[in-house]
């Protein structure tokens, strides 16, 4: 059984009519997987404690941010209205991401129906972004016996800015961001890789640029566990990415991950980032994807 992690909060806190972010994809994701009987099992995350971001984050922020005394400019530049299920709910995902790496290492491979908030940075946060599950996750990684480099996957359209700067100069997390050369974030500070593509980059293009990196990366680095950002915004009707790949090159991609990461005998803990489409239905089975990747590669699972 492939664990999965997930929880109704996901889908749950309360946005303005016609708001962007695609709140409802966390529900319909787990409706379809249950609907396909696939063989998993769900595993329920636990809040994160907010004081313990302090050891990752500015307190400063943090405190701000729980208890919804950051100045509106700040506010906007995460994109959401602040709210007490906002701050659940998003302690919840940290806790989910952290869930995910456990059950990772346990199993091979697991993942986190959410997550990916690579916009966070160390005392602010931007486009969706409050705080930085896949550093927290890296940290919660490093601290198991045996995990003494861990490798950040990032493929999502939009670089991974927040990563890039919070694990700069720790030769321990190493970071890789394949992305869209020209789309959000316009500042892009450097990961330990950075692969920028141009705008419609198609399937062929892209997986013939990212698979030859991500094996470097694997040479180069030796890498102990994979948190794998599985954004499906890559996709060519994404309204908020500008590539140009279609459903058959996410599942190349998502299969080739975690082929190597069973190649290499290293455990990997997926989030499915980012995918934004007004019709969040359309969303689902390109995120479905990273699970039928899981289930064929580790669990020899024809879907
Ligand atoms: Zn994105």
């Amino acid at each position: 059984m492939l664990p999965l992690i997930y929880h109704p909060i996901y889908s749950d806190f309360p946005l303005p009519e016609g708001h962007r972010y695609p709140l409802q994809k966390y529900r319909l994701l787990k409706e379809h997987i249950d609907l396909n009987q696939w063989p998993v099992n769900y595993h329920q995350p636990h809040s994160h404690k907010w004081q313990r971001l302090c050891e990752l984050h500015q307190p400063d922020y943090v405190e701000s941010l729980v208890y919804g005394k950051l100045p509106l400019a700040k506010m906007r530049r995460i994109g959401f209205p602040w709210s007490e299920a906002l701050i659940e709910r998003s302690m919840t995902s940290l806790g989910g991401t952290v869930l995910t790496v456990d059950k990772a290492i346990e199993t091979g491979c697991a993942i986190h129906l959410t997550g990916g908030y690579h916009h966070s940075h160390f005392d602010f946060g931007s486009g969706f972004c409050l705080f930085n599950d896949l550093i927290l996750a890296a940290h919660h990684a490093l601290s198991a016996p045996g995990i003494e480099r861990v490798l950040i996957v990032d493929c999502d359209v939009h670089h991974g800015d927040g990563t890039a700067t919070m694990a700069a100069g720790n030769d321990e997390i190493i970071t890789l961001s394949v992305h869209c050369d020209k789309n959000f974030p316009s500042r892009k500070p450097p990961s330990d890789i950075d692969l920028p593509l141009p705008r419609n980059t198609q399937s062929e293009e892209y997986l013939s640029a990212f698979l030859p990196c991500l094996n470097l990366a694997f040479h180069q680095y030796q890498p102990d566990m994979v948190i794998y950002d599985a954004g499906v915004d890559i996709h060519e009707d994404d309204e908020l990415g500008y590539f140009s790949v279609d459903q058959a090159g996410i599942r190349a991609r998502d299969n080739a991950v975690f082929a190597l990461c069973k190649e290499h005998q290293i455990p990997v803990a997926a989030v499915i980032g980012g995918g934004y489409r007004t019709e969040q239905t359309a969303l689902v089975p390109l995120h479905a994807e990273l699970v039928r990747a899981a289930l064929a590669t580790f669990h020899s699972v024809a879907t």
